[in-house]
């Protein structure tokens, strides 16, 4: 297996970022990790505090689009990976602001590829690796049956998933052409710990537990296959070490959910918990006008990971949703903090305020 000695993961401050940060720095003594993130409204370093003192660890708050600074960073660190994750994420977010998406997503890509390359191709480090993070959205959207697979052509409906289908065929190319080790994954919807709240499921807790309406899309009935945030940093770490160059792989969990089901299931959980009576919070939920190019259903098969590298998910979906909403209960403080300020008017804009 590859095996790095410095990581340089991009975007280590938001969602899925800070939780590979998290496990693979308790999972791998032998490496150092840096963090470059330039700390948007989704970054929040309050999602490290349990790893900031780590001598293995380094923050860096800068733009992956400087090129002189990520130049900078591999050759100082001898970083001999780069994952990166760092990206504008969210899809509403795209629909009413695209320009953003591509800097960051697609010409940010193209400077952390293109210092990459400058850096392995110094011979600065015997081994490299650039793993890609992406999404199963590149696929685009499809009907109540089948499965997008790794063959599947990119279809991106959204100016998000757009921005991402662009970076990955970047990183096909600079394989194809420079001969340069990448690997690309395709994930579907995460949630767990340190979810930013404009995303379904921790949109959805907070709203009850604040008993704020709880917006549901359309006729609620699009779907989606979720996966747990820890299980993505793993299949993450598992492709770093073993997948072979050039490689790309899909991950998901087989788990697939109508969004209107989850929204139940979690007011169903929060009813219990918050000692409120059977019912009570599905009578918050208010539907509202669907998302332009609203894609009807994603499902991965991520089959291809299990036969070659033996990836499965570990936790349950009963189990993982459970433990989230409990974290973000404990966690009311770290909620509160990152609902205030800016992400108060982008609500107003986007729910009208209620
Ligand atoms: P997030 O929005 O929570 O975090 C993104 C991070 O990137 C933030 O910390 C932000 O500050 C940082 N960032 C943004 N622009 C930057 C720039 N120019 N320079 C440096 N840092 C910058 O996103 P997330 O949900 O953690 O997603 C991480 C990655 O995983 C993204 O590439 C996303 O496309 C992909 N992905 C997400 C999901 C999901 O369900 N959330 C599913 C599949 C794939």
């Amino acid at each position: 297996p590859f095996k790095p000695t410095s990581l340089l993961v991009t975007g280590g401050a938001g969602f899925i970022g800070s939780n590979f940060i998290h496990s693979f720095i308790a999972a791998n003594p032998g490496c150092d990790v840096t963090n470059l993130d330039c700390l948007t409204y989704a970054g929040n370093l309050k999602n490290l505090t349990a790893v900031e003192n780590n001598p293995r660890y380094r923050f860096i708050k800068g733009d992956i689009c400087d090129a002189s600074l990520v130049a900078t960073i591999l050759k100082e660190r001898s970083a001999d990976a780069v994952v990166h994750f760092a990206a504008e994420s969210h899809v509403d977010r795209s629909i009413t602001g695209p320009e953003i998406f591509v800097r960051t997503n697609v010409l940010g890509t193209q400077v952390l590829l293109e210092e990459s390359r400058r850096h392995w191709q110094s011979g600065a480090v015997p081994d490299f690796r650039y793993l890609q993070i992406s999404t199963d959205e590149v696929y685009g959207s499809l009907g109540e049956t089948g499965y997008f697979t790794e063959q599947t052509p990119l279809a991106a409906n959204s100016p998000y998933s757009a921005s991402k289908a662009g970076a990955d065929l970047l990183v096909r190319a600079y394989h194809e052409t420079y001969g340069m080790p990448t690997l690309n994954t395709r994930c579907s919807n995460n949630y767990g710990p340190y979810h930013f709240p404009e995303k379904l499921i921790p949109l959805m807790i907070h709203n009850i537990i604040t008993k704020k309406p709880l917006p549901v899309y359309g006729d609620g009935l699009n779907v989606r296959d979720w996966l747990h945030v820890r299980d993505h940093a793993a299949a993450v770490e598992t492709v770093l070490k073993h997948a072979a160059p050039g490689s790309v792989y899909n991950i998901g969990g087989n788990n697939e959910w109508k969004n209107i089901d989850i929204v139940h299931l979690v007011c169903d959980l929060l009813d219990a918990r918050l000692g409120r009576s059977a019912g009570e919070n599905r009578s918050l939920i208010a539907f509202v006008k669907d998302r332009p190019g609203h894609d009807r259903r994603y499902a991965i098969d991520a089959s291809r990971l299990k036969r070659d590298l033996g990836w499965g998910p570990a936790y349950t979906f009963e189990r993982g949703i459970a433990e989230t909403i409990d974290w973000y209960l404990a966690n009311q403080e770290w909620v509160a903090e990152v609902t205030s300020g800016a992400y108060r008017e982008y609500y107003t804009q986007q729910y009208g305020g209620k």
